[in-house]
Formats: C-alpha cells, sequence, structure tokens
C-alpha cells in the first residue's frame, strides 16, 4: 500500500492550495492529491464566468466576515492569518497579477480562470506533489497512527488526511457514521422566479433597490438586475444567500417588497410627487423618466399606478399619486421558485463549524484529519469570497499538516 505523508482528497480550489502550501513549507513531504474526476479544478475553469473571481478587494477581517453568511464568527480569527492581502501577494509570487473592478471583485488580469489552473499545474509538477484522478474515496479510517484509504481504484495510507470534496454528499455520510454532525445542505446563490406584466419587458435593465422578504426578516440593498425569468443581481443574490435555509423552508413561493427609491420612504415620495405635479404640471407623467429611474422602469411604475400614457402631472388626483408613490416604493412581487445564477453558486451546509478547530481546520474529534473549503459548513454571498474560505482553510491546514 502506498504511503503519503499528507493525502489530500479532493482535486478543487482548496485540495490543490492545500498541497501546494504544505509542499512549499516542507519540500521533503511525500503528498498526494486524490480526484474522483477525469479532470482537476473543474469549478475553478467555470467560476467567474470563465473568469475566475479569485478574491474580493475586502482587506479588514471584521468587514470580510459579514460577507459569510454561515462562517462569518468562526473564519475571524483565520483571516487574521490569511486573507486577501495575502492571496494577492500569493499569485502575485507566482507571476499572477490581480486586478479590481468596480464592485470590488477580484481576477486574473488575463481575465481567464485558465491562468489559476496553470499556475496550480506548474506548481504542483515543481514541488513533486502527485495528483492521480479517477480516484473516488469510498472508505477511510484509522485503525492506529495511520489513516487507510480505499478508493475505486485502490489502497492508500497517509499520516495526515485532508478532505477538501466540497459538497458530495457521500463523504459528509462517511464523516457522519464517523460521529460528526451535518448541517443539512440547500442552495444558495440563486435568482428569484417571477412572472409579473410589470416586469415582463424589463429584462435587462438594472437598478439600485432595497429588497425585503415579507413576513421574514431578510432585506438587502444593491443593484437589482431584472432577467427574462425574474431578477438577478447583487441585493437579490444577497438575499438568497442570507436567506438560504428560510427560503428553502418556503420551497422557494414567497413575496417580495421592493423599493426602487432606497433610502426614501412611500410618505417622502409622496411629497415629492406632489410637488412634481404642480413643477411639470404640462407635462406626461411617463414621458420623462424621473427620481433618476431607468426610464422603461419609470414608465412601468407609471403604468401600475393606472396612470394611461396620454396623462400630464396636473391631471393625477391624490388617488394615483399614492398608488405611484407605492410602487416606487414598496411594490410586492411574488416568487414563485428559484434559478441557478451561472457565475457563481454554493451549497450550505456541511461539518457543523463547532467540530472543527479553527486555529489548524483540524477535526476536533479525529486526530490527523482536516477540512477545507464547502465541505464545511461555510459559504457566502458572491464576489469571490467562497474562494478565498478555501484558500485561507487550505493555508493553514497545511500549515499545520507540514
Ligand atoms: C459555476 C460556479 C462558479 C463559481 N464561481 C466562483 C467565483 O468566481 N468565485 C468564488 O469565490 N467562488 C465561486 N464559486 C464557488 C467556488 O467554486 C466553490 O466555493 C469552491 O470551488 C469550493 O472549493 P472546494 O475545493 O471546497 O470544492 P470543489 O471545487 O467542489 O472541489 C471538490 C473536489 O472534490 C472532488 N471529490 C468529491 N468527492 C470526492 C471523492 N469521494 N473522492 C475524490 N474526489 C472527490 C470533486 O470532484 C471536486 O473536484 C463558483 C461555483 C460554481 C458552481
Amino acid at each position: 500500500m502506498d504511503f503519503y505523508d499528507i493525502i489530500i482528497v479532493g482535486g478543487g480550489a482548496a485540495g490543490f492550495f492545500t498541497a501546494i502550501n504544505a509542499a512549499e513549507n516542507n519540500p521533503d513531504l511525500k503528498i498526494l492529491i486524490l480526484e474522483r474526476g477525469k479532470e482537476v479544478l473543474t469549478k475553478v475553469r467555470v467560476s467567474g464566468g470563465g473568469r475566475c473571481n479569485v478574491t474580493h478587494a475586502e482587506f479588514i477581517p471584521a468587514e470580510l466576515v459579514k460577507k459569510y453568511p454561515r462562517g462569518e464568527k468562526e473564519l475571524r480569527g483565520p483571516f487574521h492569518k490569511f486573507m486577501t492581502g495575502d492571496t494577492i501577494a500569493w499569485f502575485g509570487e507566482r507571476g499572477i497579477e490581480l486586478k479590481t473592478e468596480e464592485d470590488g471583485r477580484m481576477f486574473p488580469v488575463t481575465d481567464s480562470s485558465h491562468t489559476i489552473i496553470d499556475c496550480f499545474t506548474r506548481e504542483c509538477k515543481r514541488l513533486n506533489i502527485k495528483v492521480q484522478t479517477g480516484h473516488s474515496l469510498k472508505k477511510f479510517k484509522r485503525p492506529d497512527d495511520l489513516w487507510v484509504l480505499e478508493t475505486n481504484s485502490g489502497s492508500f495510507q497517509a499520516r495526515n488526511l485532508m478532505l477538501a470534496t466540497g459538497s458530495n454528499t457521500k463523504i459528509w455520510n462517511l464523516l457522519e457514521k464517523m460521529g460528526h454532525s451535518i448541517v443539512p445542505a440547500v442552495p444558495s446563490l440563486f435568482t428569484f422566479n417571477i412572472k409579473d406584466e410589470r416586469i415582463k419587458d424589463l429584462a435587462g435593465i438594472a437598478s439600485d433597490a432595497e429588497v425585503k422578504i415579507l413576513n421574514e426578516n431578510l432585506e438587502s440593498s444593491g443593484p437589482l438586475l431584472i432577467t427574462h425569468w425574474g431578477m438577478s443581481g447583487p441585493a437579490i443574490l444577497k438575499l438568497s444567500a442570507w436567506g438560504a435555509r428560510e427560503l428553502n423552508e418556503l420551497n422557494y413561493n414567497f413575496k417580495i417588497g421592493v423599493n426602487w427609491l432606497p433610502g426614501y420612504s412611500e410618505m417622502e415620495i409622496l411629497e415629492v410627487l406632489k410637488e412634481m405635479k404642480f413643477s411639470n404640471s404640462k407635462q406626461l407623467v411617463a414621458k420623462r423618466a424621473q427620481l433618476d429611474l431607468p426610464k422603461r422602469l419609470w414608465q412601468s411604475n407609471v403604468s401600475a399606478s393606472k396612470i394611461k400614457p396620454d396623462s400630464k402631472w396636473a391631471d393625477l388626483n391624490k388617488e394615483q399619486l399614492i398608488q405611484l408613490s407605492q410602487q416606487l416604493t414598496s411594490a410586492v412581487f411574488e416568487i414563485k421558485g428559484k434559478s441557478t445564477f451561472k457565475e457563481e453558486f454554493v451549497t450550505a451546509g456541511g461539518i457543523d463549524l463547532k467540530e472543527v478547530d479553527f486555529k489548524t481546520f483540524e477535526s476536533k474529534l479525529h486526530k490527523n484529519l482536516y477540512f477545507a473549503g464547502e465541505i464545511l459548513d461555510i459559504d457566502a454571498i458572491t464576489g469571490g469570497f467562497n474562494f478565498q474560505n478555501a484558500w485561507t482553510g487550505g493555508f493553514l491546514a497545511a500549515k499545520a499538516m507540514s
């Protein structure tokens, strides 16, 4: 049976980052990555729409943790040891420059995830890390000081075992049998399906908005994108992450309230509209967009308030002004189902965080067993934070193992 100092199961972001850092720390270690698929790093390849959103330009640990609906408390310590600045430096030392987009997302300057994959592959070769594909882990145990692993195509022994198998239920089931608690998995980072006349012809329009889920204590704000299927954009994706569990329990059927004029109340907007009635009295209401809204969004709000296309501001009665202020600040939409957000999605759920030592990412139940990445009950909103979790966990586990 082949012996290794470290075996890492899972050839994804967390697995590769762990292996490379461990080998860098101690070049004498014999390290093996076992991957069930034919290829490694498949999620990295498709990540960020093929551009790989490596991390996010947030440099304060206390702020960074706020992006993690699950893992906020636990990642605080680890981020003090390895976070965004370290990630940028790590890739920089390996010749990969990252750039920051306006919203804080960071990508390789090449705009290609292949840059990251090529870097990891090159590093594995340089550091003599063995990568074996087509090995799906089936069983593992630690009868004495060493871990014994069985895959569909072989058996291995290791002093240290890292499980970086993402959200594979089979591995969670095996861990449950070994005494670990697993928080049930539900999807996170999805868009909302809505069929509604008011947004039917508005696909492609984006506007800042405040969104809240009615009857739940969940709200967010930011750009909202209207799509052919409903709504997407940061404001919606954040809600899908923070409400992952609640929205699953509602079977993705619920109502949201949208304020297209963030920061303003219905009463405040009613006063503004009353003033417009006098100052714009001779103009057609629908003709010119007001309040900095995109024109078609303004027009859709006007028609939803039962204001005719040929109505002038002076024609509006009190009821119409009230309706318009309501549409603009508290429009209710019904959600019926969800769709996948193609640029990034994750699973909420995984190994219960109480059972992990976050100084080392080692299991508190089993010695020399480590975890990193999505296998843990940690996930973030969209923007590069999910990879940052994988890098941070991998880095600290590698330090402990080597
Ligand atoms: C389409 C998409 C785009 C994304 N884009 C971004 C982005 O731009 N930025 C960002 O921060 N996050 C992004 N994410 C999220 C990010 O990809 C994940 O958080 C991250 O990949 C988790 O890394 P991981 O190594 O824990 O798991 P994974 O990347 O899922 O890797 C796990 C690996 O383990 C292997 N494996 C599983 N079970 C076994 C087994 N029994 N034996 C052997 N091998 C096994 C799997 O085949 C897989 O290769 C995206 C996700 C998706 C789906």
